[in-house]
Formats: C-alpha cells, sequence, structure tokens
C-alpha cells in the first residue's frame, strides 16, 4: 500500500497514536467496520481533517477504513467527502446492513469454509496454529452488534518474514515493503513484479476463503499451497532435510484446528506412520504434524509423503549481506584493557572476534539458555567478519521483532505512579500504564537511543 511517509507528530505537535477511548468510539461509530465496504478488518483514519491538518483526535472525523478502500482514498479514486457522507450515515443509522461487508477475511456464515490448497476446512476456529500460536483463526464473536468473528492472522513469507497481521480484526501490515493488493474479492501480495507471495480469494457467497497461493515459514514448519496441493513441512533442526505431507482433495468438517504443527512432540523429526486417528485427525508420526485436528468427519482425497535428508536445503536465513548499513549482531560481548607504555586501550570483542571500536548496544538478551548476550547494532564500516557470527542478524530491527526475547529490547512508554512519563524495555513495564507501544506505522518502539530514527526496512512505493 503507497503510504506517505508519517511523521511521529503532525505540524500542531498531534501525536500520531489515538488515544483507546477515541478508537473505541470511533469503532462504534463506524459500527465496527469499514464505513465504506462495511470490511470487519479496518484501519484508523482521518478524513476531514486529515491528520497533517487535526488539531486534536477528534471521533467525529475519524473512521474506520479497511485497507482496500482506504487505498482508493490516498489514491484520490474516493473522496473524503464521500467517506465522511458514508461514515455520517453509518453513525446515524439505527440499523447497519451487515451483509454489505465485503471485508477480505471476514465471512458471514456460521460455518465458513477455508480452502487451503484444495483442502477444505469446514466451520470456525483455529485454521493454522503452529506451537500453540494461532496463525489464521476464525472465532464466532459474541459481541453485540460486533463482527460475527474475531479474527486473528499472521502470515509470514518463505523466508519467515512477516507479510501483515490481523490482530482481533485490527489489520496490521508489518511493513510496506509488500504490494497489498485487494480488488473485488481477491487478495493478492507480492514480493515485487511476478513475485506472488500470498493469492487468496472470497467466494461462494464470501462464506468461503480460497488460498491458492502461500508459502509460509514459521521454522521448522513451512506450508505450502500450491493450486490443488496442500503441502507441509517439517525441517531437521539443521535445516537441510525434510519431511513433507501432502494433502489434496480432501475436506473434514468441525475441526478444532485444520493445520496443527508442533514441534514441542518430537525432537527428531523422521518419517513416520500416516495415521487417520479417530476424533483427532490425520498425523504424520514423527513430524509433529497433524491436518483436521479435531475433526467429526475427514475425506482424504489424496495424500503423500516426501523425506529428503540433505537437500532441498531450508530457505536461507536473510543473506549476510550489510550493504554499507548498521547491522545487528547478538553475541558475547567481552572487553580487556590493553596497557601500551603510555596509554591504555579497551578492546572489545563480539564472539571473539575483535572490534575495531567500542559497540552501540540494545541491552543484554536472555535467550534462554542463561547465558546473556549483547544485541549490538554495528557501524557499516566494521571490519570484524560478523556475518559468520551465529548471532548476525542483518541491518532490519524486522527481522527480530518477533523473537521471543524481543521485549527485552524493545520500549514502550509508560506512565509513573507519579504522573511522569518514561521510556523502559516492554519487558520491564511492571504493571505501570502503557501509553505509547508502536511508532507512528504500528511498529515496535524501538530503544530511544536512535532518536526515533527506527532501523526498519526501507518502504518500497
Ligand atoms: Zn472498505
Amino acid at each position: 500500500m503507497a503510504r506517505e511517509s508519517r511523521g511521529k507528530r503532525n505540524k500542531y505537535g498531534l501525536a500520531r497514536d489515538i488515544p483507546e477511548g477515541v478508537k473505541r468510539l470511533v469503532r462504534q461509530r463506524s459500527r465496527f467496520g469499514c464505513v465504506i465496504c462495511r470490511s470487519a478488518i479496518y484501519d484508523y483514519e482521518h478524513i476531514a481533517p486529515r491528520f497533517k491538518d487535526a488539531k486534536i483526535h477528534d471521533p467525529q472525523s475519524i473512521c474506520l477504513l479497511c485497507p482496500g478502500c482506504h487505498r482508493q482514498s490516498t489514491e484520490g479514486t474516493l473522496p473524503a467527502h464521500e467517506i465522511a457522507r458514508a461514515y455520517e450515515a453509518i453513525a446515524n443509522s439505527e440499523c447497519v446492513d451487515p451483509s454489505r461487508r465485503v471485508g477480505f477475511f471476514d465471512l458471514f456464515s456460521a460455518n465458513p469454509t477455508i480452502m487451503i490448497g484444495g483442502v477444505r476446512f469446514e466451520g470456525p476456529g483455529a485454521i493454522i496454529n503452529i506451537d500453540g500460536r494461532d496463525h489464521l483463526s476464525f472465532i464466532p464473536n459474541c459481541e453485540v452488534g460486533g463482527p460475527r468473528f474475531v479474527i486473528n492472522a499472521k502470515f509470514k513469507d518463505r523466508d519467515g518474514r512477516e507479510l501483515f497481521r490481523i490482530e482481533a480484526n485490527h489489520w496490521i501490515c508489518g511493513s510496506d515493503l509488500w504490494d497489498v493488493d485487494i480488488v473485488a474479492g481477491r487478495l493478492i501480495i507480492r514480493r515485487r513484479r511476478g513475485d506472488i507471495l500470498l493469492d487468496a480469494e472470497k467466494s461462494a457467497g464470501e462464506n468461503m476463503l480460497v488460498i491458492r497461493k502461500m508459502d509460509m515459514l514459521v521454522f521448522p514448519f513451512r506450508i505450502v499451497a500450491d493450486g490443488d496441493d496442500l503441502h507441509v513441512w517439517r525441517y531437521t533442526s539443521d535445516g537441510r532435510g525434510f519431511i513433507q505431507l501432502t494433502l489434496s482433495r480432501s475436506s473434514c468438517r468441525g475441526n478444532s484446528c485444520g493445520i496443527f504443527c508442533n514441534s514441542r512432540e518430537d525432537v527428531v523429526p523422521r518419517v513416520g506412520q500416516l495415521q487417520l486417528v479417530g476424533g483427532k485427525g490425520v498425523h504424520l508420526d514423527g513430524t509433529g504434524i497433524w491436518l483436521c485436528r479435531g475433526c467429526n468427519v475427514a475425506l482424504i482425497g489424496g495424500w503423500g509423503v516426501r523425506a529428503e535428508g540433505c537437500g532441498p536445503k531450508a530457505p536461507p536465513p536473510p543473506p549476510p549481506d550489510r550493504r554499507g548499513q548498521p547491522f545487528f549482531v547478538l553475541g558475547s560481548l567481552t572487553s580487556r584493557v590493553r596497557e601500551y607504555p603510555q596509554w591504555t586501550e579497551v578492546e572489545y570483542s563480539l564472539d571473539g572476534y575483535e572490534l575495531s571500536d567500542k559497540p552501540v548496544t540494545w541491552g543484554r538478551v536472555d535467550v534462554g539458555d542463561g547465558a546473556p548476550r549483547e544485541l549490538c547494532y554495528l557501524d557499516p564500516n566494521e571490519g570484524a567478519p560478523l556475518e559468520r557470527c551465529s548471532g548476525y542478524m542483518g541491518p532490519w530491527a524486522d527481522w527480530f521483532v518477533d523473537k521471543p526475547w524481543a521485549d527485552q529490547v524493545f520500549e514502550v512508554t509508560v506512565r509513573n505512579a507519579d504522573g511522569t512519563l518514561a521510556r523502559v524495555k516492554k519487558a520491564d513495564v511492571e504493571g505501570r500504564d502503557v501509553v505509547e507501544s508502536v511508532d507512528d506505522c504500528g511498529r515496535p518502539l524501538v530503544p530511544s537511543v536512535f532518536g526515533g530514527v527506527s532501523p526498519w526496512r526501507p518502504r518500497v512505493e
């Protein structure tokens, strides 16, 4: 989505973040959906005045717009006065027709169908869950006047990088790197021209979502929708080998989870038996892969298992290419004092590589193995071959925002008991009220040492 670069505050000093109370009023006034198309996937948009000219966050001039309508608005094909008129009509009407919702992921039947690569998952619930975390779920919503489902989604690309998230029906595009195109009920996300990462379509009276193309890596699992086939991969821990379970022309009904991947279930992946376990679903023993988990009825049209010990390799991590930019390395930072005849110097090493200067650090991180490491942000001219460190991350903070230890690094603004504000690590909030947790693009706040310069991937317009 094309988006103007957004400052933290506008010329009147108004912060981009909208207070929660105002957001709630906006949601209520918008009747929980895009004011144009009634999609239940939305973001908050200043209409008249636009944010750049707004002096306050006025719930009357902020409404909900879905990504598709928002795009039309920024392209100018949907004028602000039209949006304002639709907003007023919805806010003032007693009855809003929910059937006009054509938002992409919102489905309207009590028993929606999600089809992923030729496998139909019928009924609400978790569609994709990996290690206990929903990557796509439609949970029936009991809130009066609210959308039918609480939708959560977390889509990644084949390198494990986040494409977008939907958190309780709030669409969050993590990065503008991707082209997110929603036209006539079809969602296409591209990395670049011709490189489609996700292709999905709403059909059958909007009770069905068909994901035709998807390739999502959540290591050690990979979920691939390719035309009529659904492949679920389990990689070996070194990423060199994999076991692949393929289903095609299959359907299941009333599942508790369509695709359930549990890496904790099996320590060493191996090819075991393909089992149809009554009441539990289809399980490839030795992989932690379950399909149609907990379904009442499963019809399996075609299936296959493929295993390879050493290749094709797992998609490699982002290439260790510094591109003349600062970069992150998580490693063990040590220092020693060197005595020269006339002076002393402190030398710093990271994972044993001697650094040319003292590195900037984002703080100490305990990744859970009891050996805290330093997250260093290093100068592009640093000569040590740090790409070889196992903790090499590359130039962007995007690559570790999802790590379990990220809360020890990213910050939030909290209100102290005496009313003053402070920036603290997310892990150190300690019960205080969080007043700001994301930047103006919805991304976690980085440590304030960078003075607002965030090392996020650059936007591609
Ligand atoms: Zn819309």
